[in-house]
């Protein structure tokens, strides 16, 4: 009884972008997003606080909200969600909180139900993944992760 519960799938995206929403910018220590308050620090975006002089700009995070252009799309469906729905909103806020704590640029842009599945868009990659991962982790399922070669954004499916 070898079988396994669940099914993963890693799928390359070739996709030839530029990814303007680089996060190791060149900018001067204590720059300020006027958006969300994150601080540049030794060339990483941060929740720092600072009383240095502050520079004003806008965070790659916040760039990507305004512009609507996430960089991680999870799509969620399936009966056993929508049994299990409220549960597994909960889990994806969970992370999402955590992320956004220990990564600015890491955040959920917004969660939407869409027909029949649940959609949930994201700042950044790896917070997209972590939602993948825990999702098949805590509950199998089939877990399909689609990533672009330039690792600028990735699509998570999830189904059970
Ligand atoms: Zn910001």
């Amino acid at each position: 009884m070898g079988r396994e519960l669940g099914r993963r799938r890693d799928k390359l995206i070739k996709e030839a972008r530029h990814d303007i929403y680089e996060e190791r910018v060149k900018l001067p220590n204590n720059t300020r997003c006027t958006d969300c308050g994150a601080v540049v620090l030794e060339g990483r975006w941060t929740w720092e606080t600072t009383a240095e002089e502050v520079k004003d700009a806008q965070c790659p995070a916040c760039r990507r909200v305004e512009d609507g252009n996430p960089a991680g799309y999870v799509e969620i469906r399936g009966d056993f969600f929508k049994v299990h729905r409220k549960e597994i909103i909960n889990l994806i806020k969970n992370i999402g909180k955590a992320e956004k704590e220990e990564h600015p640029l890491e955040r959920i842009v917004a969660i939407s139900d869409e027909e029949g599945k649940l959609v949930v868009t994201t700042t950044g990659v790896h917070i997209a993944r972590r939602m993948g991962e825990a999702l098949f982790r805590a509950y199998k399922g089939d877990y399909e992760l689609q990533y672009a070669e330039d690792d600028t954004s990735v699509k998570v499916y999830w189904s059970r």
